[in-house]
C-alpha cells in the first residue's frame, strides 16, 4: 500500500493532521506511535482503583481562540471544569497566579488594586532589558515574592536557575490586580467530558487512517511507501542528533491512591518550597468524577525520561535553529508540535500549528 502521508506521533499535532488529511482531502494516512497508546502527553485512562488519571500530569484544555475551541469541540463535549491552583507555603495556602486574594492571605490585610500597585512600586527591581525568566519576575514583583513563589519551583522544574531560562517561561504566569482566582483567564477551558483519550479516538476514527502503536519512525521509514511526512517527535532525533542532543526536560510522576473522597482543596497544589516535588494533582477535581477513593500524582522535574518540555535557553535556541534550517531545506516533510518545533506550546497552540500546516498543504499541495 502507498500512503499519501506518514505521520509520526499520535499526540495533538499528529492526530489533528491525520484527521484533516483523511477527512478533508480523502488522503490515506499511516499514523505511527512508539508508545502503547494515542493522545501523547494528554493521555488519560482509568487506574486499577477505578479513578480516571492523566498519566503525564494535569492537562486542562484552554484557549482564547474560538476557531480552535470549535474545531476541538467537534470531537468532545466539555465538563465545564475551571482550573484553580494553590501554592502551599510553609504556613499558608494561597491562590496562584498572584492576585489581590493571594496578597491578602499572605500579608493578613486587605489589598485594593491601588494598594497592590503601590506595594509593588516599592519592591520591583528596575531591569533595563529583560533577559531571562528571573528578570521578568523581579521587575514585576521584586525579590520577596520571587523567592517565595518562583525560585525553588523553577529550579525543581527545570534543573536550572530562573536566570538561565528564557523570559517566556515565567511570563506564562500573570500578576493580577483583581480577584480572579482562575489559573487561566481564557474564555474557553475545560476537560473533555469523557476524557482526552476518547476525544483522540473519535478524531482519528476514519477508514483512511491506519494506526500502528508500538511503532517507531525508524522501523517504517525505509519499508513503507508514502508521499508526505509529518514528524511530531524530537527534531534532533530525526537528524540523528548530528549537531548534538537538544535537551528536553522530563517529568517523573508518582501516583498514590487514598481510601477517602478528597485529598486537597483544588485540582493542583504547587509546592514552591524545599520539597523535592513541584506539584500535586488530584484528578477527581479535573474530571469531576465521583468515587469513594481518590488518586493523586506528585510531579518531579527530571533530566532523564520521555521528553516533555523543550528547555528554553539561548544556547538551546541556537542549536534548534541549526536543526530547523535543515528541516526547512527538506521537501514534503513537516515538523509540527512541541518536540518538533522545540517550543513551549500549550495544547491549543499545537492544534493551531497543525491546522496551519494543513492549510499550507491544502493550498500548496
Ligand atoms: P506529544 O503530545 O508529545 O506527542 C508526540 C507523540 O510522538 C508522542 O506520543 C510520542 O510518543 C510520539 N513520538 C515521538 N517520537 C516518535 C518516533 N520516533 N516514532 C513514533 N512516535 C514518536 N498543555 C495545555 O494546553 N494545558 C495543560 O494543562 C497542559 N499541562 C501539561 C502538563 C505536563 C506535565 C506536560 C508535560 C505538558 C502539559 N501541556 C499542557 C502541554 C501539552 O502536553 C502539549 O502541548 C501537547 O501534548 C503537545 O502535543 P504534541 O503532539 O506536540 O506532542
Ligand atoms: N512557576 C513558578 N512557580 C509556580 C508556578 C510556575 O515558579 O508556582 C514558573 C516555573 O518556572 C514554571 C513557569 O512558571 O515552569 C510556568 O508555569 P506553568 O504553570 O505554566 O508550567 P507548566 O504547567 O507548563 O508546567
Amino acid at each position: 500500500m502507498v500512503y499519501d502521508c506518514l505521520i509520526v506521533g499520535a499526540g495533538w499535532a499528529g492526530c489533528v493532521l491525520a484527521e484533516r488529511l483523511a477527512n478533508e482531502l480523502n488522503q490515506k494516512v499511516l499514523l505511527v506511535e512508539c508508545r502503547t497508546h494515542i493522545a501523547g502527553n494528554a493521555y488519560d485512562a482509568v487506574d486499577q482503583h477505578g479513578i480516571i488519571v492523566q498519566r503525564y500530569g494535569p492537562h486542562v484544555f484552554h484557549t482564547s481562540a474560538k476557531h480552535i475551541w470549535d474545531y476541538v469541540s467537534r470531537f468532545t463535549t466539555w465538563n465545564g471544569y475551571v482550573h484553580r491552583v494553590l501554592a502551599q507555603l510553609t504556613d499558608k495556602t494561597v491562590s496562584l497566579p498572584i492576585s489581590l486574594d493571594t496578597m491578602e492571605r499572605l500579608y493578613g490585610r486587605p489589598f485594593t488594586a491601588e494598594q497592590f500597585r503601590d506595594f509593588l512600586e516599592q519592591r520591583r527591581v528596575p531591569v533595563e532589558t529583560i533577559a531571562n525568566a528571573r528578570d521578568v519576575v523581579i521587575s514585576q514583583v521584586g525579590w520577596e515574592l520571587y523567592e517565595l513563589f518562583y525560585e525553588n519551583y523553577t529550579r525543581k522544574q527545570w534543573g536550572l536557575s530562573p536566570e538561565e531560562l528564557a523570559p517566556e517561561v515565567t511570563r506564562r504566569l500573570p500578576v493580577r490586580f483583581d480577584r480572579d482566582t482562575r489559573y487561566f483567564d481564557d474564555p474557553y477551558q475545560g476537560v473533555p467530558e469523557d476524557g482526552f483519550t476518547s476525544l483522540f479516538e473519535r478524531m482519528i476514527d476514519s477508514p483512511n487512517i491506519t494506526l500502528r502503536l508500538r511503532t517507531d519512525y525508524q522501523s517504517v521509514a525505509g519499508s513503507e511507501r508514502f508521499g508526505r511526512l509529518v514528524y511530531t517527535g524530537p527534531i534532533d532525533e530525526y537528524f540523528d542528533c548530528v549537531y548534538g542532543r537538544l535537551p528536553y526536560r522530563s517529568v517523573t510522576f508518582r501516583f498514590e491512591t487514598f481510601e477517602r473522597e478528597r485529598f486537597q482543596a483544588v485540582g493542583v497544589v504547587n509546592y514552591p518550597g524545599e520539597q523535592d516535588y513541584t506539584r500535586i494533582t488530584e484528578f477527581k477535581h479535573l474530571t469531576l468524577q465521583r468515587h469513594p477513593k481518590t488518586t493523586i500524582c506528585y510531579e518531579y522535574g527530571a533530566a532523564e525520561g520521555p521528553p516533555c518540555y523543550p528547555v528554553p535557553t539561548e544556547a538551546n535556541r541556537r542549536l534548534y535553529e541549526r536543526y530547523s534550517a535543515r528541516a526547512e531545506a527538506l521537501d514534503g516533510v513537516h515538523f509540527v508540535g512541541r518536540l518538533a518545533q522545540y517550543e513551549y506550546l500549550n495544547m491549543d497552540q499545537v492544534v493551531d500549528r497543525a491546522l496551519l500546516v494543513f492549510e499550507e498543504i491544502r493550498t500548496r499541495g
